[in-house]
């Protein structure tokens, strides 16, 4: 930020900020390891929502008065925030959808109307549904063809595998940066640079990595990059589209409706600019506002200790819950942070997640919407414990000792 505050890493100070953590379930201190599929929001967030809608709720991009007005100008500021977090070079590179699904349903219609039958879209073996399906229909609907870059038994991407399958008709290749399901933090960079060799566009699915890791989209140099606003301690129903300039202004527009024309006949009509043309109507106007609060918090945030923090938090629950009979750690990636998900034998991941609840500890069971991902290590779901930089070693060694008390009960 231009006055340059000091950033500092202090997990106790930061806890202190989100009150959702401060709350007892079954009479029991909340542990909150479901940070994979949303995260918790810190009070400038909470204040922020309750303000608008308080004093300043309007429409925005249309109102002469004040309310408008002032709504607009804070949105728009929340755009170049959001630009400037992300290392973006303008403004008119952030869309905003209505979040990661969003976006990457933006770019399958957009993109994907610019793509002609043969043409070759490669995904991975660990993508979100929201990575896959997509680009299923894209395929049926243009007569495309969709290719899958395989994994190891580590829940590694098969990276002499992936340079193999790459050729003139890649057209797209999209990657999800840190698997939501086995912590992998996979190798973008080099992908990118492969793929655009044979010149491809690369779509990085950004869900799990905004909120670990800090993003410089002009340093990966991506053409596409996503995100969902609930999973980086901001509101739900909002998300981030980052694409190229260049390529957005060679794509149709996605949905059409107000505020993303220029001119409208009922023969003929012109779209507005970037990034208007890609969003029709209403916006989330507190979402998108309140995002911008998000970006804020974190740039207070010494970032850096804080991945170090989570990764740290990992390796120990890894390194814990290893040392139980019958528990596979599933994705063991050299590289991994965050995540930690497992199966134990004989026992249904449902069953491990419910006694943890009654102990006021909140994990996700299941497949984690990442089905051919559990067909690949073939189990019907993990138990996954996902951090954020508010979790702490102490919350750990509680929830390994309720999982033994848990383990003791289903035996
Ligand atoms: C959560 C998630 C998505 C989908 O995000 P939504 O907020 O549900 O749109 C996509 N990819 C990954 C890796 C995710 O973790």
């Amino acid at each position: 930020m231009s006055n340059t505050p000091i950033k500092t890493f202090n997990v106790r100070e930061i806890r202190e900020q989100f009150p959702a953590l401060r709350q007892q379930i079954y009479g029991k201190n909340l542990i909150y390891f479901d940070n994979g599929a949303t995260s918790q929001k810190p009070q400038v967030v909470l204040d922020a929502i309750n303000k608008f809608y308080s004093k300043e709720n309007a429409n925005i991009h249309r109102g002469v008065h004040y309310m408008s007005q002032k709504a607009t100008t804070e949105y728009e500021e929340s755009r170049k925030k959001i630009q400037r977090y992300i290392n973006a070079r303008k403004s008119e590179e952030i869309i905003f959808t209505k979040g990661t699904t969003d976006g990457i349903n933006l770019v399958a219609h957009s993109y994907g109307e610019l793509l002609k039958p043969g043409d070759e879209i490669m995904i991975s073996a660990m993508e979100h549904h929201s990575n896959i399906v997509p680009w299923q229909m894209l395929c049926m609907r243009k007569g495309l063809t969709l290719r899958v870059v395989p994994i190891n038994e580590r829940g590694e991407l098969l990276m002499d595998t992936f340079e193999q399958m790459l050729s003139k008709k890649t057209k797209l290749v999209a990657i999800t940066h840190i698997s939501n399901t086995l912590g992998t933090i996979n190798p973008v960079k080099d992908i990118i640079v492969k793929a655009h060799a044979v010149g491809a566009k690369v779509l990085i699915d950004g869900a799990q990595s905004i909120q670990h890791i800090k993003i410089d989209v002009k340093d990966l140099d991506c053409d596409f990059y996503v995100f969902s606003s609930h999973k980086v301690f901001g509101p739900t129903g909002i998300g981030v589209l980052y694409g190229k300039e260049q390529l957005l202004d060679s794509m149709p527009p996605y949905q059409g409706g107000g505020d993303m024309i220029s001119k409208v006949t009922f023969e003929r009509t012109t779209y507005n600019e970037l990034p208007f043309k890609f969003e029709a109507g209403t916006p989330h106007v507190a979402g998108g506002i309140c995002l911008g609060k998000a970006f804020d918090f974190l740039d207070s945030i010494d970032l850096k200790a804080a991945e170090e923090h989570e990764r740290f938090l990992a390796k120990y629950a890894e390194d814990t819950l290893d040392t139980f009979e019958g528990v596979k750690i599933i994705g063991e990636a050299k590289n991994k942070t965050s995540v930690v998900s497992f199966s134990v034998k004989g026992i249904h991941p449902f069953d491990i997640g419910t006694l943890l609840d009654k102990q006021g500890i909140a994990v996700r069971t299941g497949h984690h919407c990442t089905q051919p991902l559990m067909d690949f290590f073939k189990i019907l779901g993990t138990v996954r414990a996902s951090f954020a930089f508010y979790n702490t070693k102490q919350e750990i060694d509680t929830f390994v000792e309720a999982f033994e008390k848990s383990l003791n009960m289903l035996k």
